[in-house]
């Protein structure tokens, strides 16, 4: 039988707990940098805010992702794709789902937020 090095079989991150405590504002005029809500993720809680960059034009804001900011300080910044994928930079994501699209427990959060129409979608 043909032996191949497979890669370790890496389980589905699970979201066991999502509450929205406080939901973010999104930027706008009055608020530029928007206004951060607070949420909690499998029973750890986060700051939640928008980022959002400013055309010169003065159009809108226009989101580009989203940061989760844990109580120990520790920050993870997500992003839709344009496949609509969640990107985070946290290290379960960058060392075992972003090579197979998969989806931290952020980034599972972030959909369902975004699903929910909770959060503003990118844009
Ligand atoms: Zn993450």
């Amino acid at each position: 039988m043909h032996q191949s090095r497979s890669k370790p079989r890496v389980n589905p991150a699970t979201l066991t707990d999502l509450s929205l405590i406080d939901r973010p504002a999104a930027p706008c005029f009055l608020a530029p940098r928007g206004l951060p809500g607070s949420v909690s993720i499998n029973g750890n809680a986060y700051q939640l805010e928008y980022h959002a960059i400013w055309q010169q034009d003065e159009g809108p804001a226009v989101i580009v992702g989203y940061r989760l900011t844990s109580r120990t300080g520790a920050t993870y910044d997500l992003e839709v794709t344009p496949d609509g994928f969640i990107r985070c930079d946290c290290p379960d994501y960058l060392f075992r789902r972003q090579e197979v699209n998969g989806a931290c427990k952020h980034g599972l959060a972030l959909r369902k937020l975004l699903e929910d129409g909770v959060l503003a979608p990118p844009g």
